[in-house]
C-alpha cells in the first residue's frame, strides 16, 4: 500500500499477484482492512486542506511534473502492466499514453476552476452573488482491472486538479502499477497524503466506501458492484459517480467505408481482448452488405493469436492477450454456449484456445457470431471478452429500436455518411456517447458517461472537472 507518502505493510491477508499470461506469480499484496483504509483517509483528509490551498498554477505544475517523472519510467509501468493485466506490450503503451494525457490534461486545468458572479436585487442596499466551486476534500476512486492506469487517471487527474486528495482502490488482480504510479507522483513531488492506494478486494473497496471522511466516490467497474456501492453510498448521502458496464450498438448503413467501419470495429471489439466498456459489442449490418462485413471482419479476426502479451507472433498474425481470469473465461464460454445452443452459428472462433489450461493464461479464440437469438445471453448481457454478434438490419429505423432494447446505455455508434441519418442516430440513440465512422474511443477532451443501467456521472473533459467540486453560494451586501 501506499500511505502518506511511503510504503505501508497492512494489516490483512496476503495476495498473489499472478500473470494471467504465464500463470507466475509476480508479487503479493495484502488486502486492506478497515484499519489500513482509516490510515489512508485520515492521511488524505490531514493533506487536504493545503491541497486546496496550494495556488492553481503550483497544483498544474505539480501535476505536470508527476506526469513527466511518470514518462521517464515508462517503460517499467508498461512492463507491469503487461505483466499483471495480461495484454500485449502495444495495447499496454497505449494505455499508459492515455493516462499520461489525461493527467496534462487536468494539469492544465487545474487553473481554469471556475465560479460565477450574480448580481442581486436587494431591499438593503446593493448586493451580489457569488457561486463558488469547492473541493469535497477525500476522494474514494475505486478501479477495475481492464484498464487499471487510463480509468485511475480518469479520476485522480481531475480529483487532484479540482484540490481534492485521493484514496484509490484497484483491483486485486492488478494493483502493481497504481503503487508504481503512486510512489513516482511522491518522488516527483506530489505531497505526501495527497494521493494514497489501499490495496485489497471488494471488502476494501466496501470499507472505503463507508468511510465517513470519503465524500465522494469514483468507480468504474461493473453494473453489479456499482448497485452493491450504492446501498452504503446513498444513505451517506455521497456524491458518487458510476461508470458502468455497456453494450455499445454499432450500426453500419450500406453507403459507409465498410472497410474503415469494419477496420474500426475490428480494433474496438477485440482490443484488450474484447474486456473494454466502450466497445462495440452488438453489430448491426445492413442487409446489402451483411455477408461481406461478415466475411471481411472474419477473416481479418482470423489472424489474432492468443498468446503471453510480452510476445509477438510473426506477420500476418496478430497479438491478443489472454482473458484477465479464469472466471472471465468460464463467463464467456458459457455465453456463447447459452446462444449457440439456441441456434447461433460461430463464422469464426469463439472458443477456449486448445491446450489452455489454467497454468498457461486463460487464452480464449475471437470470435464473429451470427443468428444470435435476440434473447440469448450474447444478446442481452454485456459480454467482456473477444466475441461480436452480428446482425443483419433492413432499415435505420430497425437498427435504432434493436440498439435501444437493451438495460445498457453507455456508447454506440454508426457508419454512413447520410447526414439525416448521422442525425437520428445521434438524438435517438439511448447512450452516452454516439461515434459517427469513429472508432469506439475515450477522448480526454469530451464528457463520458453512461446512461440507463450504464452509471451515473461523466468522466474525461471540463464536466468531469465539474463532478469533482461542489457549488456554495454566497450573498454578499453592505459594501456601498
Ligand atoms: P467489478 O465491479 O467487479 O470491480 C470494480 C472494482 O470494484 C474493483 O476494484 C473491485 O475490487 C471493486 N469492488 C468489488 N466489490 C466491491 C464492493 N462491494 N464495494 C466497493 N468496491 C468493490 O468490475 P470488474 O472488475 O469485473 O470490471 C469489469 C466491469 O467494469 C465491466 O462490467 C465493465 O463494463 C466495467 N467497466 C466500465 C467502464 C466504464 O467506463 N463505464 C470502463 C471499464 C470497465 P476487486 O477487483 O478487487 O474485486
Amino acid at each position: 500500500m501506499w500511505i502518506n507518502g511511503s510504503g505501508h505493510p497492512g494489516s490483512g491477508d496476503g495476495r498473489e499477484i499472478v500473470n494471467p499470461g504465464t500463470g507466475a506469480t509476480l508479487d503479493t499484496t495484502v488486502d486492506g482492512t478497515g484499519d489500513d483504509v482509516a490510515a489512508a483517509v485520515e492521511a488524505a483528509a490531514a493533506a487536504a486542506p493545503e491541497w486546496a490551498a496550494t495556488d492553481t498554477t503550483k497544483r498544474a505544475k505539480i501535476l505536470h511534473a508527476v506526469a513527466d517523472a511518470l514518462q521517464e519510467q515508462s517503460s517499467d509501468i508498461v512492463a507491469t502492466l503487461v505483466a499483471e493485466q495480461g495484454k500485449p506490450t502495444l495495447e499496454a503503451n497505449g494505455e499508459f499514453h492515455h493516462m499520461l494525457a489525461g493527467l496534462r490534461y487536468y494539469a492544465d486545468a487545474a487553473t481554469k476552476v471556475r465560479g460565477t458572479y450574480q448580481d442581486l436585487p436587494s431591499q438593503f442596499g446593493p448586493a451580489y452573488g457569488l457561486i463558488l466551486r469547492r473541493p469535497f476534500g477525500v476522494v474514494g476512486a475505486i478501479i477495475p482491472w481492464n484498464f487499471p492506469l487510463t480509468l485511475l487517471a480518469n479520476k485522480l487527474g481531475p480529483a487532484l486538479a479540482a484540490g481534492n486528495t485521493v484514496v484509490a482502490k484497484p483491483s486485486e488482480t492488478t494493483p502493481l502499477s497504481t503503487l508504481k504510479v503512486a510512489q513516482i507522483a511522491t518522488e516527483a513531488g506530489l505531497p505526501d497524503g495527497v494521493f494514497n492506494v489501499v490495496t485489497g478486494a471488494g471488502a476494501t473497496g466496501q470499507a472505503l466506501v463507508g468511510h465517513p471522511e470519503v465524500r465522494r466516490i469514483a468507480f468504474t467497474g461493473s453494473t453489479a458492484t456499482g448497485q452493491k456501492l450504492m446501498e452504503t453510498a446513498g444513505p451517506m448521502l455521497k456524491h458518487v459517480s458510476l461508470e458502468l458496464g455497456g453494450s455499445d450498438p454499432t450500426i453500419v448503413l450500406p453507403d459507409a467505408d465498410l472497410d474503415g467501419a469494419i477496420k474500426n470495429i475490428q480494433i474496438g471489439r477485440y482490443w484488450n481482448a474484447g474486456q473494454v466498456c466502450l466497445a462495440p459489442k452488438r453489430a448491426f449490418v445492413h442487409a446489402d452488405v451483411f455477408d461481406e462485413f461478415v466475411e471481411k471482419l472474419s477473416s481479418r479476426i482470423q489472424r489474432y493469436e492468443p498468446g503471453d502479451g510480452t510476445t509477438k507472433p510473426d506477420k500476418p498474425h496478430l497479438r491478443i492477450g489472454p482473458m484477465h481470469t479464469a472466471a472471465q473465461r468460464d463467463l464467456l464460454v458459457e455465453q456463447v454456449a447459452d446462444a449457440t445452443d439456441a441456434g447461433a452459428e460461430m463464422v469464426t472462433g469463439g472458443h477456449v484456445v486448445d491446450g489452455s489450461s489454467e497454468g498457461d493464461g486463460h487464452f480464449y479464440q475471437p470470435g464473429l457470431a451470427v443468428n444470435v437469438p435476440t434473447d440469448s445471453r450474447l444478446a442481452t448481457e454485456e459480454v467482456f471478452g473477444p466475441v461480436l454478434p452480428v446482425w443483419s438490419i433492413d432499415s435505420l429505423d430497425e437498427a435504432i429500436e434493436r440498439a435501444n432494447d437493451t438495460q445498457f446505455g453507455l456508447g454506440s455508434s454508426i457508419w454512413t455518411t447520410d447526414a439525416a441519418a448521422i442525425q437520428r442516430a445521434v438524438n435517438d440513440i439511448d447512450a452516452g456517447i454516439t461515434w459517427v465512422n469513429q472508432l469506439h474511443y475515450g477522448y480526454d477532451e469530451m464528457p463520458f458517461g453512461g446512461t440507463k443501467m450504464s452509471g451515473l456521472g461523466k468522466e474525461h473533459g471540463l464536466e468531469a472537472l465539474a463532478e469533482y467540486s461542489e457549488l456554495k453560494s454566497s450573498v454578499v451586501g453592505g459594501l456601498a
